[in-house]
């Protein structure tokens, strides 16, 4: 069962970047709004105390000799007041009493019964204490000092400016313009981020829905290139594998010709003769004709046979599986059985093919038969690549405690552009291809060596010939 409501609709990447730049933005602001807005009204109502604190010690200094309380109304100038502070002042009598009071503003209620003419008890502090009241209907903090005069008297200095809510009113606008300004450079920022990081993926894309549509494996006109080096190397990355799957595809697809042309000819040839010696009544076919004939049709079926096991080899070599049959053999004696075999070929096209083993038994722990193939390839390749009237030598050694066979010729060589991927499946140089082969001999014969624990090199270049180095470790 589907669960179609878990599906969730992809954005684009420019979305989340700006989303969670935006989202960070956000949250920093208003940390960094917070932290100053404190620091902002702490201060602010650090300087009001300040003020009551100086105020407090004029007015007691002149109540010390005003037992009355008279000449605190000379000296409270409301009117210097800003309007936009908020003062109050009174004084309390030894028995509670208001004896006298002024405020700005004149109808100013006082938290905690400040109008009444006799103070609650709460606020006859008997030494120096500080309040702060939160007004609500003005929105601002007032701060209150009692101040216990030497004769019993109290005095209250309330004050609040309106420092603190101007502060924080520039706080806000600046705050909200900043905000304003980040979403911008979030946004633009998102932009760029987005122009540098998507080019290439959309190039990439592009490619990918090309090959996708049309099947044809080809990387795009124009390379891929960013400022991150990431995805320059994922660009680059792409375009090698999508040119090394075309020249895959393609050596598939001359693989899929070669392998029918080898087919077509053995089986063309297996079915004439067949036709002839069935039609051929009058005269008779001879004995020894018919069994000709059969001998032809079994080689024909041994040569498709063994291009069928090159074929299976490859893919048993390619899934890791390379069983071997192994024993302690003498290598002299295959490498020369070998040779044997090819020198018929060498004939036809007049190559020397010269063997040079060492006196005695070399012997080696491996599959001899895997080996022998191994062997055949590279001989083969000599003689298939080696111009007629050409040369072959073939040396097998000791050096170093290892069995070291070398297959040199005379023949057109490999181009040093294509050393590095010579013993790649079906690779074939372009100077080879007028030879018959399915390129994959080579990947064999080094999937064989590598199997015993040995070494497959060679030097070459095009006109002077090649020679292939074996290592395999000896007993
Ligand atoms: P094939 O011979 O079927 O093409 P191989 O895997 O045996 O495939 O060889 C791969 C390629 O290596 C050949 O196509 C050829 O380009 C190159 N090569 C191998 N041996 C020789 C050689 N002795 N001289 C020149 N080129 C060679």
């Amino acid at each position: 069962m589907f669960l179609m409501g878990a599906v969730k609709k992809p954005h684009s990447f420019f979305t989340y970047l700006s989303l969670s730049y935006l989202a960070v933005y956000a949250v920093c602001a208003l940390l960094l709004y917070l932290i100053t807005a404190h620091v902002i009204s702490e201060s602010a109502r650090a300087f009001d105390r300040d003020d009551i604190r100086s105020d407090s010690l004029e007015y007691a200094e002149i109540l010390r000799g005003n037992a009355s309380g008279s000449w605190l109304a000379e000296e409270v100038a409301l009117e210097h007041l800003p309007a936009s502070t908020i003062f109050a002042i009174r004084l309390l009598g030894t028995d509670g009493n208001v004896v006298y009071s002024a405020s700005q503003p004149t109808n100013f209620a006082f938290p905690g019964g400040w109008n009444s003419r006799k103070a609650p008890a709460s606020n006859l502090v008997p030494k120096d204490n500080w309040r702060e009241i939160y007004l609500p209907e003005y929105k601002r903090h007032l701060q209150l000092r009692s101040t216990r005069l030497p004769d019993g008297r109290v005095l209250q200095v309330a004050k609040s400016t309106a420092r603190e809510n101007t502060q924080e009113g520039i706080l806000l606008r600046t705050s909200l313009a900043f905000f304003l300004l980040a979403c911008l450079f979030t946004l633009g920022n998102g932009l760029w981020m987005m122009a540098i990081t998507l080019r290439p993926i959309k190039r990439v894309t592009a490619d990918m829905s090309r090959i996708i549509e049309t099947g044809t494996c080809e990387a795009g006109d124009f390379p891929v290139s960013s400022r991150i080096s990431e995805l320059n190397t994922l660009g680059r990355y792409f375009d090698l594998m999508v040119q090394k799957n075309a020249t895959l595809i393609k050596a598939m697809k001359d693989t899929l010709d070669n392998v029918a042309h080898d087919f077509r000819t053995p089986l063309a040839r297996i079915r004439s003769a067949a036709e002839f010696a069935l039609n051929a009544r009058e005269p008779p076919l001879s004995h020894d004709a018919l069994l000709g004939m059969l001998a032809g049709i079994i080689e024909d079926c041994d040569n498709a046979k063994l291009q069928l096991q090159n074929l299976m080899d490859i893919r048993a070599m390619e899934s890791g599986f390379l069983n071997l049959d192994r024993q302690r053999f003498d290598l002299v004696k295959t490498v020369a059985e070998i040779a044997d075999l090819y020198a018929v070929l060498a004939e036809d096209k007049n190559i020397a093919l010269n063997i040079d083993v060492p006196e005695g038994q070399l012997s080696v722990d491996g599959d001899p038969l895997r080996l022998s193939q191994a062997l055949a390839n590279l001989i083969d390749n000599a003689v298939k690549y080696t111009p007629r009237d050409g040369n072959i030598q073939i040396t097998l050694e000791r050096a170093h405690g290892e069995a070291l066979l070398t297959i040199g010729d005379t023949g057109i060589g490999i181009p040093e552009e294509d050393h590095a991927l010579i013993g790649q499946r079906l690779f074939r140089s372009r100077n080879a291809r007028s030879e018959k082969g399915l390129g994959l001999g080579m990947s064999i014969v080094k999937a064989i060596v590598d199997a015993h624990g040995g070494s497959l090199t060679f030097t070459s270049a095009p006109g002077s010939g090649s020679r292939f180095f074996v290592r395999l470790p000896s007993c």
